[in-house]
């Protein structure tokens, strides 16, 4: 038996619904047709995948559950006794959300079930307008931030938000030396890397992006000594030698954000599969940049989450810092909701955004199950405070606004129509 929700969690759930949501974080390319099938979808997720992992899943069976070729009866076999021990959590509750909601699916405790979601699933991927149906139809979100790609519809209205650090291979002929050679810069020295750093940044900003995404690291400006002898040593890809390049590029993106007039994301706390070591994006170890560049905005994703009661202060001390649940809604919605009243008592209300899906194409779907979590933790958080008569239902309602709404839009300087 299941037991009734809150009426006023019910209400502030039912009226966020009409609220015109910014998506502020996904790696979504351009639409194209996918083949897919509800297997498919749950292992391509790469949260759900870490979590099955974790259980036992071993990562080679991930790759046979993903080949469609293989009847879907004898995957969703191998795959049921670990999804039986992950179902719990926030992430395969985002996609039972999606499936019960879009897919006429319930608890995939039946097989006649998983085949039926599974066809709708397919026909849904297979049909070119997904985007609009998903975003604009179903989660009446009208702006979404990708970092996937630079691409443009109307409905809903993509902007991109460029990756710098993803082409941070310094190696001789490297990534970095090839984007360097693309714009016509020839690199001699190591005292060259700052300008061409700033050229390729300017070049994004130029083809359209509205922000750069960086990851947290414990950030203190390298000397030119270290610069120097980085540069010889940047053939053996040492920890440490790469680090000293990516402080660097931090400090130019940082510049160049402050004179483009666009935010810095930043990825800081939870490992996104099995094996990372989260404690490199712990993030107070970048107090040191914000302090270093006071005109830059920088938007710190995922509340720093485990670190949260860490992460928390930065949006109060510093007035050039953000915070950004896009993704901690399903990592934790305990945690996420421990945030907002936590932010609610420490943190002026314009310095959250509220939501971001976090998915790629193939995962796109559950963005729904996603926003309807999103939506329930922060109703739950503004329906405790109205029922301790600290808040009333109009500042509920108009919160709710702001974080999902306003607030990234006037970070972002988003247009207005
Ligand atoms: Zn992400």
């Amino acid at each position: 038996m299941t037991m009734p929700r809150e009426k006023l969690v019910d209400e502030l759930i039912e009226e966020s619904g009409n609220i015109p949501i910014v998506d502020c974080h996904q790696h979504l390319m351009a639409e194209t047709p996918l083949t897919t099938d509800l297997v498919r979808v749950i292992v391509m997720d790469n949260y759900v995948s870490g979590d099955l992992v974790a259980a036992g899943l071993s990562p080679d069976s991930l790759d046979w559950l993903k080949n469609i070729k293989i009847p879907l009866k004898a995957r969703w076999a191998k795959l049921f006794p670990f999804w039986e021990k992950v179902r719990y959590g926030g992430y395969a509750r985002a996609i039972l959300i999606t499936i019960n909601h879009l897919y006429g699916g319930f608890d995939l405790k039946e097989e006649g079930q998983v085949q039926r979601v599974s066809v709708r699933l397919a026909e849904d991927y297979a049909q070119p307008g997904l985007f609009c149906r998903l975003f604009f139809n179903h989660c009446h979100i009208d702006t979404v931030l990708t970092e996937g790609s630079n691409f443009s519809y109307d409905r809903p209205r993509f902007y991109w938000v460029f990756r710098p650090l993803d082409r941070a291979d310094f190696s001789p002929g490297g990534l970095f030396e090839q984007d360097c050679a693309k714009l016509g810069i020839r690199l001699k020295s190591g005292d060259d890397l700052p300008a061409a750093m700033e050229a390729i940044l300017r070049s994004a900003v130029k083809q359209g992006a509205i922000g750069f995404k960086a990851v947290a690291m414990n950030w203190s400006w390298p000397n030119q000594e270290e610069i120097r002898s980085a540069w010889q040593q940047r053939k053996t890809k040492q920890a440490t030698v790469r680090s000293v390049f990516l402080r660097l590029y931090l400090a130019r993106i940082a510049a160049i954000a402050a004179e483009s007039g666009v935010p810095v994301a930043v990825h800081t706390g939870a490992p996104w599969t099995n094996w990372l070591d989260y404690r490199q994006w712990e993030p107070t170890g970048l107090i040191p940049l914000f302090c270093s560049f006071p005109e830059t905005r920088f938007d710190l994703y995922h509340a720093g989450l485990p670190y949260i009661d860490q992460a928390s202060l930065l949006a109060k001390t510093f007035p050039n810092v953000w915070h950004n649940l896009t993704w901690t809604h399903i990592i934790s919605p305990e945690m996420a909701q421990r945030c907002m009243a936590n932010w609610l008592d420490i943190v002026p209300i314009n310095k959250v955004l509220g939501f971001g899906g976090d998915y790629m194409n193939e995962t796109v779907v559950l963005t729904y199950g996603h926003l309807r979590i999103a939506r329930e933790n922060i109703s739950r958080v503004l329906a405790s405070r109205m029922k301790k008569n600290l808040i009333g239902k109009d500042e509920a309602r108009e919160i709710i606004r702001l974080w999902f709404s306003e607030n990234p839009r006037e970070l972002y300087r988003l247009k207005k129509d």
